[in-house]
């Protein structure tokens, strides 16, 4: 059995050590970065950017604690130079995993010429893969919308922002999902004056309300410049930097706009016409539960398969493309649930949740049991200085069963996974409750919460 993936992000990494463990020949083509553009352009770099601002926060907040410390001067090169060390010490750590597995690396760029093969255009030439299965794992890139000419000097997409070449006075950012929360807060955590567009009456329109409303708080207090109702139509060039013009004729004035407006797929050049392999809406590959798509042997996992992009996402659908591979439709076999996977997004407070919404819950007229546990009750907050937030967990009244929960608090990315863990095994309530848990955390009030 050959198996090709093109693709080296997490879902390409993963289906690639899985099928090798399970005895497969494996051939991963990467044309850029091992650990893919997750590692390279999106998590990695945007959540240390976000540490170094967490650091300068943490420098402002430490007042508080008895500790006289001076605001911090930031080294935009040395950030620069941090995130490409941790870049490549994760790179180094997959390739020497990827090695001691007995997959084949091949840098180069692949397409598919027919269903079973795979050419790829490397350093050295041309090579030829004859595969009996073939993953699509080419990840997605920014969307950039034809009123926005990125300059990478002053309009920025978030690529260009790992820093930026001069820290921005004033930054217009545009789109306020998750990618656009984020860089108010990484901005405004090192200093920067920031005004968020934001097209309907909520950031994070796709979120429990409570939940973002604690973040539309937190922005208030820190002075984030909220534009409501606004679509943003235009960004020009002015002597000064920006002028970005909205849909409803308004207009903000800033050092630099940055544009966080969504992805596209990496399905073009590919192949997939000659390889007879089906694309759906938006130039995504269309699966099946399996990831398979309409060919049985060749499979999309990861943003390309147009479902939840995230990483942990892109991993598990590679890890069960894998198993899928090697051992086909068994009964032992799982293909990915995307209802439990947990997301977080990383602000100040950071926000988490997983399974099932009380929105959703509600508009679907289900019956629910929600606790609520606020963060300003736990001790280990009141040490730490930061007792914003809450827990909340969402349980089926009959049952226990534990359907969902959000968090918002610090560490809020990390708690969560009780929860996931909690909502993917099917546990009650009860059985978080009888968990002992250290003392003083504020994995607490989890337990609370769930008592
Ligand atoms: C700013 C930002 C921050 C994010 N932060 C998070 C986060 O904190 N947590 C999280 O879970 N998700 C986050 N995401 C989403 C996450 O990055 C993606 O969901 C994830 O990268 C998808 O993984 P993937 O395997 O599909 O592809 P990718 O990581 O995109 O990797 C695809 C790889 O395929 C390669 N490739 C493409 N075409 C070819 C070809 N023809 N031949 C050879 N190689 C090819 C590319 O070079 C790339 O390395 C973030 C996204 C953005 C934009």
């Amino acid at each position: 059995m050959k198996f090709v993936i093109i693709g080296g992000g997490p879902a390409g990494n993963q289906a690639a050590t899985h099928a090798a463990m399970l005895g497969v020949e494996v051939t991963l083509i990467e044309r850029d970065v091992i650990g893919g553009a997750a590692n390279l352009w999106d998590c990695i770099p945007s959540k240390a950017m976000i540490a170094t601002g967490g650091a300068m926060s943490y420098l402002r907040r430490i007042d508080g604690m008895g500790v006289v410390a001076d605001e911090g001067a930031l080294d935009l090169e040395l950030i620069r130079q941090r995130i490409a060390r941790i870049v490549g010490d994760l790179e180094h750590a997959k390739e020497k995993i990827l090695q001691s597995q007995q997959v084949e690396v091949v840098r180069g760029t692949a397409r598919m010429v027919d269903s079973h093969m795979v050419v790829a255009s490397t350093a050295d030439g041309e090579r030829t893969f004859e595969a009996d299965a073939i993953l699509l794992s080419t990840g997605s890139r920014p969307r950039v919308p034809g009123w926005a000419a990125l300059d990478g000097d002053r309009i920025l997409a978030t690529q260009d922002a790992y820093p930026p070449r001069v820290l921005p006075e004033h930054v217009v950012v545009i789109g306020s999902g998750v990618t656009g929360v984020e860089f108010v807060h990484l901005f405004r955590s090192l200093g920067c004056e920031v005004t968020l567009i934001v097209s309907r009456q909520q950031v994070l329109p796709q979120k429990d309300p409570e939940v973002a409303a604690v973040l539309e708080a937190d922005f208030s207090v820190r002075g984030v410049h909220l534009l409501k109702g606004a679509r943003a139509v235009g960004v020009d060039r002015t002597p000064e930097g920006v002028i970005v013009r909205c849909d409803d004729g308004r207009a903000v004035a800033g050092s630099h706009a940055l544009l966080a407006i969504g992805s596209v797929p990496n399905s073009e050049g590919l192949g997939l016409g000659e390889a007879g392999v089906e694309m759906g809406a938006g130039g995504y590959v269309t699966i099946n539960r399996h990831c398979q798509t309409n060919l049985p042997h060749i499979f999309a996992a990861g943003d390309l398969s147009g479902k939840l992009p995230l990483s942990s996402v892109a991993s598990m659908q590679g890890r069960q493309v894998a198993e899928y591979v090697v051992r086909g439709h068994t009964a032992s076999h799982r293909h990915p649930n995307y209802e439990s996977a947990p997301s977080a997004i990383f602000t100040e407070p950071e926000i988490a949740d997983v399974g099932l919404a009380e929105a959703d819950a509600f508009a679907e007229g289900r019956k629910i049991r929600v606790t609520k546990v606020p963060f300003a009750a736990s001790a280990r907050a009141l040490i730490d200085n930061d007792s914003r937030g809450f827990v909340k967990i969402i349980t089926d009244p009959a049952t226990g069963i534990v359907l969902g929960g959000s968090i918002v608090g610090r560490n809020a990315s990390e708690l969560i996974s009780v929860l996931a863990v909690a909502v993917t095994g099917r546990l009650r309530v009860a059985d978080i409750v009888e968990s002992m848990l250290v003392h003083p955390t504020l994995g607490e009030a989890l337990a609370e919460a769930a008592d």
